[in-house]
């Protein structure tokens, strides 16, 4: 953990910025309830689950011990049980799942923070919103009255060396950039979740203020 904390410091420094504006979500889709558990105990707050009925179960025994994000895919008939558990759905990527979202949170009175999912690797992944897309999809789901949209969420494709990945990174700041000045009501430009174990000291480097870290903190 010592490790990563002090590559996240570095990157932020270079970037000119604090470290501690960068959030740390510790990715536990391979980590079992001790891991987990272990990870609180570090001064982890924020987990990231990529499945909603794994996420259920974990969420059953840790609870409000943690801040649960949904970082994979997310399937409508999902939605009511992730509404329930996740402060954050960082994965949204068409209308009729932002529209299930809105739904199933008005049931349950909640406003639902999202992310827009962007895809800025292109034929690599199926997921998110092509990134030409992304502004007018913003605007269409900023009038969802459960939705409240807190930033942008993209994934750099699997690259031996992470200077490869920045080019993607710069792709998804600006866009983030651009929905900044358009000022949509209730699309608050927040969080640029990008970055994972393989590519977040260039994320930062490029404006992420959200990392989603799994193998290299569980590895340790
Ligand atoms: C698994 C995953 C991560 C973390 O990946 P690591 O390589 O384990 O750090 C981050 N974001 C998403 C969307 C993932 O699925």
């Amino acid at each position: 953990m010592a490790l990563i904390r002090s590559k996240i410091e570095l990157a932020a420094g270079r970037r000119g910025i604090d470290a501690k504006s960068v959030k740390l979500i510790c990715v536990t889709k391979n980590a079992n309830l001790d891991r987990i558990e272990e990870a609180i105990g570090l001064g982890l707050a924020d987990m990231g689950e990529n499945r909603v009925q794994e996420a259920v179960i974990k969420h059953k025994s840790i609870g409000n011990k943690a801040i649960w994000h949904l970082i994979g895919h997310l399937q409508t008939n999902k939605v009511k049980d992730a509404v329930k558990i996740f402060s954050l759905i960082q994965s949204v990527d068409s209308i009729r799942l932002a529209r299930e979202i809105d739904s199933r949170a008005r049931e349950a009175s909640k406003i639902q923070d999202i992310l827009v999912e962007v895809n800025i690797s292109g034929e690599d992944r199926k997921f998110g919103v092509a990134p030409d897309a992304a502004p007018n999809f913003v605007k269409e789901v900023s009038l969802y009255p459960n939705i409240h949209i807190a930033g942008l969420m993209g994934m750099a494709p699997l690259v031996e060396n992470q200077e490869d990945a920045r080019v993607y990174f710069k792709r998804l700041k600006n866009i983030f950039d651009v929905l900044s000045s358009m000022d949509i009501a209730n699309a608050e430009m927040k969080w640029l979740s990008m970055g994972m174990s393989q590519d977040f000291e260039v994320a930062i480097e490029e404006g992420s203020n959200m990392v989603r870290i799994g193998s290299a903190i569980f590895k340790e």
